[in-house]
């Protein structure tokens, strides 16, 4: 069988790498892909763009597509997977009204509200209707968000209440586009966060090895928010408790929740959860998709058949599937390119890949291009590389051995990914 994968960022080239080891896979096909899925045994990079629909499905139906894996949420949010189903090309993924619980984060609040599923309190607001007052009554900080798709950039925590308003009044007066059209101004909570990220078929859940992400740029989890600077997998902070409370509070209802609204929900679903002292998983975010960087951490883990759980769950045949996993823990570092996450270098040429490449563990690429036989940078998260270790402090030391074989000009990454956990190992 031929499939398809839709991105080309990290998370789509441990898709790749993944599935192209499955005996169903002949071709893996990556759209748009990047320098790092160009060169992986039996996959092979098209020139689509992500979002363009129109175009990965003309292709799908003339390579004759057995499978396609969408990786990122904006073609899914586009409604990329009614238009293939239409079409009768099967596509792993949610439907564009299942995907509503990434794109729009009032609907996520109403949803969550709706079904009682925990979360922290809020309230929406528009430019007709906004009320600095509202603001002005919360406690501090106050978490200001832009409803809709901001590449991870729409949230903004704020220590006064005049940069709270000030946030707001930016985003309803269009910094984030459309986006911020409608805005989420949100209690702070305190805590520990979690990712938990699950195959869903309607009610059936196969969930994935636990994993936990890195967002903030700088080490101690300091300076600005970014799409992830690192992962780990598993994150020992979920324990056998934790994860019951999580399937029976968060995971459960919302699937059904989704049922019951008319949206069953079909793909990978990424709970971004805040972990309150008493326990509580407060829902902070949905994604549509898988994580990245916790994607290649966890696909590094898995050593049953990808391909075959994706397929079990567009069948409706996931019921009772156990995915084998690597015991080992898994620990990526994100490098990104200087000047991330705001205004970063591009064309910078990458140098020691080929050095890595002979060390134990992976590098994942993401921002990369081919130029000749140079990769250069070309995205704010350049690369992702991932060591397997007995311990999450053997992990990383064999992820650092590949980040310290690499080089480019004003290359960032953080030190000290996994220090949570590897501070109670
Ligand atoms: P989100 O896209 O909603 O997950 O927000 C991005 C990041 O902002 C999260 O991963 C948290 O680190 C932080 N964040 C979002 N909402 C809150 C909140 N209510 N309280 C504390 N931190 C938050």
């Amino acid at each position: 069988m031929k499939l398809l994968i839709v991105g080309g960022g990290g998370r789509e080239h441990a898709l790749a790498w993944k599935c192209a080891q499955s005996p169903r896979v002949s071709q893996v096909f990556v759209a748009p892909g990047n320098a790092g899925t160009a060169l992986e045994p039996r996959v092979r990079n098209v020139d689509i763009a992500a979002d363009d629909i129109g175009a990965l499905l003309d292709f799908a139906v003339r390579e004759d597509i057995g499978l396609t894996i969408v990786g990122p949420e904006g073609p899914l949010v586009a409604g990329i997977v009614d238009r293939f189903t239409a079409a009768r090309r099967p596509c792993f993924g949610p439907t564009q009204a299942a995907a509503r619980l990434e794109g729009s984060k009032a609907f996520t609040k109403d949803f969550l509200r709706r079904h009682r599923i925990p979360t922290a309190s809020y309230a929406t607001f528009t430019a007709a209707d906004f009320d600095p007052a509202y603001i002005k009554a919360q406690r501090l900080p106050v978490v200001v968000k832009a409803d809709g798709l901001a590449a991870g950039k729409g949230v903004i925590i704020c220590e006064t209440h005049e940069s709270a308003i000030a946030a707001a009044n930016a985003m309803l007066g269009g910094s984030f586009g459309a986006a911020g059209n409608t805005i989420v101004i949100e209690e702070f909570l305190a805590g520990e966060e979690v990712s938990f990220i699950v195959i869903a078929s309607d009610q059936t859940v196969v969930p994935l090895a636990t994993s936990q992400d890195h967002k903030r740029r700088d080490d101690g989890d300091q300076g600005p928010n970014t799409g992830g600077m690192g992962a780990y997998s598993p994150a020992p902070i979920v324990t056998a408790a934790l994860h019951a409370r999580i399937m029976r509070e968060v995971i459960e209802p919302t699937l059904q929740g989704l049922r019951a609204d008319g949206n069953p929900y079909l793909g990978f679903l990424y709970a971004g959860l805040m972990i309150a002292a008493d326990g509580t998983p407060n829902v902070l975010e949905f994604n549509c998709r898988f994580g990245d960087p916790e994607t290649q951490p966890i696909l590094m883990r898995l050593q049953s058949d990808l391909v075959e759980l994706c397929e079990a769950a567009l069948a409706g045949a996931l019921h009772g599937s156990e995915p084998r996993w690597d015991p080992r823990a898994a620990l990526g570092v994100v490098m990104a390119a200087g000047g991330y996450p705001d205004q970063y270098r591009k064309g910078d040429p990458i140098g020691g890949l080929d050095a890595a490449a002979k060390l134990p563990g992976k590098v994942f690429h993401a921002g990369t291009r081919a130029e000749g036989d140079r990769v250069v940078t070309a995205g704010g998260r350049v690369l992702c590389a991932v060591g397997l270790g007995d311990t999450v402090a053997d992990a990383q030391a064999q992820a650092y051995d590949l980040v310290n074989a690499i080089h480019w000009n004003l290359v960032q990454y953080r030190r000290d990914i996994g220090y949570r956990a590897i501070k109670d190992e």
